[in-house]
């Protein structure tokens, strides 16, 4: 079927009946999502093994994921973390929980170790002194370019986006009870958590007490009685950002945050609580001991955490000018959804090495899953979805397998390109065609790339036509071939004639 340059609309709309034959792609039983939910296992880093995902409550799951510190733009790196909290939430939406997810925005208080320099700086206050803004100023700069980079990678917003400043009441609270209940001391108007009330210090990290020890250094303060033991409430004088409170004006630590508005948002004990692997200590460490002291209570069922993404088998920084944001790399020629499908295509506990042919890869890839959905549109031609045949739900059976072995993404995608494969190869026609689609659509919901809001394939390759049109019109011939033959690989053919350019799909591999 040739068409005319126009635009059309597709996405998970766009065949009749097909949200109820997601239905039949799922296991048997009268709670389809059932089944999935059962066989989920996830690593849990506090007891270092996968261990089946069971929520306190049958069907909800309350996640806290720790957001960023508005300091400056997030980089991809910290992407791979907000995109693997993504995942797992649309991966449990799919399999019929209600998740309600938290993101906390780190605006005071974050004193980091990253460079011996850095030491105990607050990175807000040195970013605001910096670029000549109040901290406050500085905060909503970034936030705003947080939102705008998370909806450009069609990241799910979460349902709440505490901000540490609008929780200072909270975390004065919580420091107050854990004064009053021994497991904190107060020393010259600075309070500290006393690391020696809290045996199981050091259980999720598993630091040994010389680690922990180091691990502790930038918290050094002549007041405190261990040196393990960290800031519940700081006083500072030269700090811009200041409270009053009990013990003076001051500011609260970084980790108390995370404690507060998580028990605030989501009550005691959290499902699931997510980071970077560098929030594991002192961090996460640090949350456990403030919380459980607190509260009584276990804080956090499953801890994930997602390894770091490297660039060119190193570290991400400013200084080695490798550290990338979704803004730049879009500036570079590279869409957001290829970001996203890269970041998302590597299962979250591997180590992974961002390069600029692995992004290209991702685009290529992207492009070929877009046009075997709208191959799919074309090849059911409107029919309604049948039963699905066997390919397509060995093809749904591998992705989940996938997914719930640790939200093993690569795993999960052969099953995508087991459809793509035995689509090529068997060429389905009307009802199994639309079966297909269901089941692709299906697998958007969690990988997010065919729904993305970016314009979609024909917009691209109408695009093409047009900049090739143009070409031709300043007789820039060389041009015109070359995105002739993109195009083709593509899977795109294009009909010259006398009422302008039609084009036609030849089909694509994966
Ligand atoms: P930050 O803004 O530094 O507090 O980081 C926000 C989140 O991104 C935290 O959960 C970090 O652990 C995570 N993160 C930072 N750098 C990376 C990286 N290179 N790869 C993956 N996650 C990261
Ligand atoms: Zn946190």
């Amino acid at each position: 079927m040739a068409r005319r340059c126009r635009r059309r609309r597709r996405g998970a709309e766009g065949t009749p009946g097909r949200a109820d034959a997601v239905v039949w792609l799922l296991p048997m039983g009268d709670d389809a999502g059932w089944s999935l939910r059962m066989s989920l296992v996830l690593y849990n880093t506090l007891t270092r093994r996968k261990e089946p995902f069971a929520p306190a409550a049958p069907s909800k799951v309350r996640m806290y994921n720790c957001g960023p510190t508005v300091y400056s733009q997030a980089h991809i790196g910290n992407f791979r973390s907000f995109l693997m909290a993504d995942t797992l939430r649309r991966w449990l939406e799919v399999s019929g929980y209600e998740v309600e997810q938290v993101m906390n925005l780190t605006d005071v208080g974050h004193l980091r170790e990253e460079d011996e320099q850095d030491a105990g700086v607050d990175r807000m206050e040195v970013a605001a002194r910096r670029e000549k803004l109040d901290p406050w100023e500085i905060a909503d700069k970034y936030i705003a370019l947080f939102f705008r980079d998370l909806d450009a990678l069609g990241i799910q917003r979460a349902h709440h986006y505490p901000r540490a400043t609008e929780y200072i009441a909270e975390q004065i609270a919580m420091a107050e009870a854990l004064v009053a209940n021994g497991h904190a001391y107060v020393v010259d108007g600075e309070v500290s958590f006393s690391v020696e009330s809290f045996p199981t210090y050091g259980q999720l990290s598993g630091n040994t007490p010389d680690e922990l020890l180091a691990g502790a250094r930038i918290d050094v303060n002549e007041d405190k009685r261990d040196p393990r033991d960290f800031a519940l409430w700081k006083r500072d004088a030269k700090h811009i950002m200041q409270w009053d409170s009990p013990w003076g004006r001051g500011f609260p630590g970084w980790h108390l945050e995370c404690s507060a508005m998580a028990r605030s948002l989501l009550g005691d004990t959290l499902d699931i609580h997510t980071g970077g692997e560098d929030n594991i200590f002192p961090h996460h460490e640090c949350e456990i001991a403030q919380s459980q002291s607190t509260t009584g209570q276990p804080f956090v069922k499953h801890w994930m955490h997602a390894r770091f993404l490297q660039v060119d088998g190193g570290k991400m920084s400013k200084t080695l000018g490798n550290l990338y944001t979704v803004d730049e790399l879009e500036a570079k020629g590279h869409p957001p959804v290829a970001v996203r499908y890269l970041l998302t295509r590597v299962h979250y506990r591997q180590v992974m090495n961002f390069t600029f042919d692995g992004l290209e890869q991702a685009a290529a890839a992207v492009r070929r899953l877009r046009l075997f959905a709208s191959e799919l549109d074309d090849l059911a031609d409107g029919a309604a979805p049948g039963t699905p045949p066997r390919w397509v739900t060995e093809a749904g059976e591998r992705f989940d397998a996938g997914m719930n072995d640790d939200l093993n993404a690569s795993a999960a995608l052969e099953g995508v390109f087991h459809l793509v494969n035995e689509s090529h190869r068997l060429g389905p026609r009307g009802a199994d065609a639309a079966a297909a689609r269901v089941a692709l659509d299906r697998f958007d919901r969690v990988l997010g790339v065919l729904a993305h809001e970016d314009g979609s394939v024909d917009d691209e390759i109408e695009q093409l036509i047009v900049e090739r049109a143009a070409a031709r019109d300043n007789k820039d011939w060389a041009t015109a071939d070359r995105i002739r033959d993109q195009l083709a690989e593509m899977g795109v053919e294009l009909l010259d004639g006398k009422d302008g350019v039609k084009w036609r799909r030849t089909g694509v591999g994966s």
